[in-house]
């Protein structure tokens, strides 16, 4: 089966946590190399001189050719310049409009210092709008902040390309499971990758996406709530499949509301400038909170990597958080905080990625499992057709059978219907004493010669292994010790001892017989043994209808009927017939001195020694007591005679041995033949009755042809 060929995880939960920790390190490597060292910085005294105004001073070596500059990191205001008092003036950079000669990707904003900048320097920073609580410079040489800024691209192509492969990754997924859920999850990591871009600058550079920084604020503001909304949705689903939780419509309705917050930030009213930030702050930690319940929720209940996402969405809302303060001055700044905060977000989108391709495992186990049953439906109803199949043939095939082949047919039966069903090497039927006869059938039929001998070595053995009654498989070694050439199946017929038998299957290879085969062969051999049991006891039961019950010839009310239809038969065809009238000579003597059962004794003998006389199509029966019938078609009234002779030498010559005695019988017979025209018996029988009597007064024991006078 399929399933077992899948090769399990060992401990899949550690190895995992291992390789996203290899990843995290990886991460924090490339961060490490967006920082200066600290030998590579100046210090630089920072005084505020009103809103908008910092007054930089710092002092610069007076020697050396290196360029020096300074580098803000890039948090979003609408301008930023430099100005000396000397009236130099550096290049305004914006937020939300990416200078050309800035790059791609900038990770702060760079001013370099003039070429002849020398000694102590006091430098303002003009600042407008935006956020800038926690702008502070650093002052380092400019081709260390050119590599820290080169690393700074690195590391952000590296989260957003990250984060779109997954976006990738969940329409591939989306596609496999044609589950909606990532579709959803493939707009949660557009929504984060946009979200990123638009936090770090970076969006209003890209071509296409640049007029986005005409929101300014509010476009981040939105974006976040978007992303928010988007998270909140995809968590919803994760985490409360299908209907009955009364706590997923009320976080579809936060959705909703954050959405329609997000279309107002858009609209873009000056009024909002300033109220859109604390509205997104407070959106987005809301949010990050019910994500936080429901996961954590999720994992008490035992969802798949809950507790990962748990762990992972405290941090990114702890960081985030952080972030907003820091960026209003209210909390410190690291250098670290603000990749921390994308690390953790990309970390969530990854736990996410992982744990709905989990789901994945549970579609397959699913898939596995409607398999497994809709092939077991399958099975059930190929062998109840099998069954019924069967049932129909015995019952149409076995009942018009003479009783002797009734078993042998069944068995030709049901092989033709368990063999396709259960394929083997070999099928053996074997019974003894069964309806009477021994039964020996083999399929394919070329292998007779070997299994007669085969079974008449292990006949003891397997007439035990029948009457245990126990059907078993069991392997075939042709020698002791030797190699399993092949796996048989037995199954034991209900026949009544001393009688036994089995079936036996024979499949090549260590493989054997499934339960479920062993079953089906069973339950076919039940049904055929019903049917063969049930034809032989109807057949049993129509000839005790039609047969004389003492000596097993025709009754008289069967001889009545044929003797019509040969009669109306031969006048069609215009074939004589003959009819011979039997009767035991001073037979009430025979009984009298010997006893009845002696008597009885002599009509069996009587019948068998004149039945010997005639050919299959002959008829005979006993006509009632002690005179019997033959009747020829095809003969005439010499044919007849010669026939009637026989018969009589046939009885004269036999003598019955009763009980130490020996008795000798003779008998009379008178023939008559159909006259032309006779479509019925009665007159031929009424001359052949004649013709008897002529006989008896003639002396007996000879034989009387009637003539046409007679009638
Ligand atoms: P015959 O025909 O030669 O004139 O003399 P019979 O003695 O055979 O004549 P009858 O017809 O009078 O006797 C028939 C006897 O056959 C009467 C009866 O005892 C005997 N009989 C008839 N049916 C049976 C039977 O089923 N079993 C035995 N043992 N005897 C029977
Ligand atoms: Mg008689
Ligand atoms: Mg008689």
């Amino acid at each position: 089966m399929e399933m077992n060929a899948t090769r399990a995880l060992p401990g899949h939960g550690w190895v995992l946590a291992a390789c996203l920790l290899l990843l995290m390190g990886l991460f924090a490597a490339l961060v490490s190399t967006t920082q200066l060292r600290p030998e590579e910085s100046r210090p630089v005294e920072v005084e505020p001189l009103s809103d908008g105004v910092l007054q930089l001073r710092f002092a610069l070596p007076d020697d050396g050719a290196e360029r020096w500059a300074l580098w803000f990191p890039r948090e979003p205001v609408d301008r930023l310049q430099l100005v000396s008092a000397d009236g130099w003036r550096s290049e305004a950079l914006d937020f939300f409009r990416v200078g050309a000669d800035e790059g791609i990707l900038p990770a702060g904003y760079a001013f370099l210092l003039p070429r002849n900048a020398r000694g102590a320097m006091v430098v303002e920073a003009e600042i407008e709008g935006g956020l800038h609580g926690s702008l502070r410079p650093v002052l380092a040489q400019a081709t260390d902040i050119r590599r820290v800024e080169r690393s700074g691209v690195a590391l952000a192509g590296a989260v957003y390309g990250g984060l779109l492969i997954l976006a990738a990754l969940a329409l591939a997924l989306a596609y496999a499971s044609r589950d909606r859920l990532f579709i959803g999850f493939f707009g949660f990591t557009v929504a984060l990758v946009l979200l990123l871009q638009a936090m770090n600058g970076h969006l209003y550079g890209l071509p296409g996406v640049r007029f986005f920084g005409l929101w300014q604020l509010q476009g981040l503001s939105a974006l976040t709530l978007i992303h928010a909304a988007a998270a909140l949705w995809l968590i919803e689903a994760y985490t409360m499949p299908g209907r009955g939780y009364r706590q997923a419509r009320l976080v579809r309705g936060i959705g909703i509301g954050l959405i329609a917050l997000a279309a107002v930030c858009l609209l873009n009213l000056p009024r909002l400038a300033q109220i859109s930030q604390v509205l997104s702050a407070v959106g987005w930690t809301l949010a990050g909170i019910a994500i936080f319940g429901m996961l954590a929720d999720a994992a008490r209940r035992g969802v798949s990597m809950a507790w990962a996402l748990t762990v992972a969405t405290a941090l990114t809302v702890l960081t985030g958080v952080w972030v907003a303060l820091a960026r209003r001055g209210l909390a410190p700044q690291g250098p670290l905080l603000h990749y921390g905060y994308q690390g953790a977000a990309v970390a969530f989108a990854l736990l996410l990625a992982l744990a709905l391709t989990h789901r994945i495992g549970d579609y397959r186990d699913q898939r596995d499992r409607d398999r497994l049953a809709r092939q077991d439906t399958e099975r059930r109803m190929r062998r109840e057709a099998a069954r019924a199949d069967l049932s129909t043939a015995l019952q149409t095939q076995l009942y018009g059978l003479d009783p002797g082949e009734i078993p042998w047919q069944g068995f030709r039966l049901l092989m033709d219907h368990l063999l396709p069903l259960v394929p083997t090497e070999s099928c053996v039927a074997v019974l003894r004493g069964y309806q009477g006869r021994d039964h020996l059938l083999v399929e394919p039929s070329d292998a007779l010669p070997s299994v007669e001998h085969e079974i008449n070595r292990r006949g003891l053995i397997l007439r035990r292994q029948a009457t245990a009654g126990l059907a078993v498989q069991q392997p075939v070694q042709p020698s002791a010790g030797g190699p399993v050439v092949a796996m048989e199946a037995l199954v034991p017929f209900q026949v009544r001892a001393p009688g036994w038998g089995v079936l036996l299957l024979r499949r090549a290879g260590g493989e054997g017989f499934t339960t479920d085969e062993m079953s089906v062969i069973g339950e076919l051999v039940r049904v055929l043994q019903l049917h063969v049991d049930q034809a032989a006891a109807a057949v049993k039961l129509r000839r005790s209808a039609e047969m004389d019950a003492l000596t097993g010839t025709m009754n008289r009310r069967t001889i009545d009927i044929w003797i019509e239809r040969i009669f109306a038969g031969a006048q069609r065809s215009g074939q004589p017939v003959s009819v011979l009238f039997i009767d035991l000579d001073h037979f009430k003597s025979v009984n009298d001195r010997f006893g009845h059962g002696c008597g009885d004794e002599c009509l069996r003998a009587v019948a068998t020694a004149l039945r010997s006389v005639l050919v299959d199509a002959d008829m005979f029966g006993r006509y009632g007591g002690e005179e019997f019938v033959a009747v020829l078609p095809g003969r005439d009234g010499a044919e007849a005679r010669a026939v009637g002779e026989r018969m009589r030498a046939a009885v004269e010559n036999c003598e019955v041995r009763h009980e130490g005695q020996r008795v000798r019988l003779t008998v009379s017979i008178g023939i008559a033949t159909r006259q032309r025209g006779e479509d019925s018996p009665t007159a031929a029988i009424a001359r052949a009755d004649k013709a008897l009597y002529a006989a008896k007064r003639q002396g007996r024991n000879c034989v009387q042809v009637a003539p046409a006078v007679f009638s």
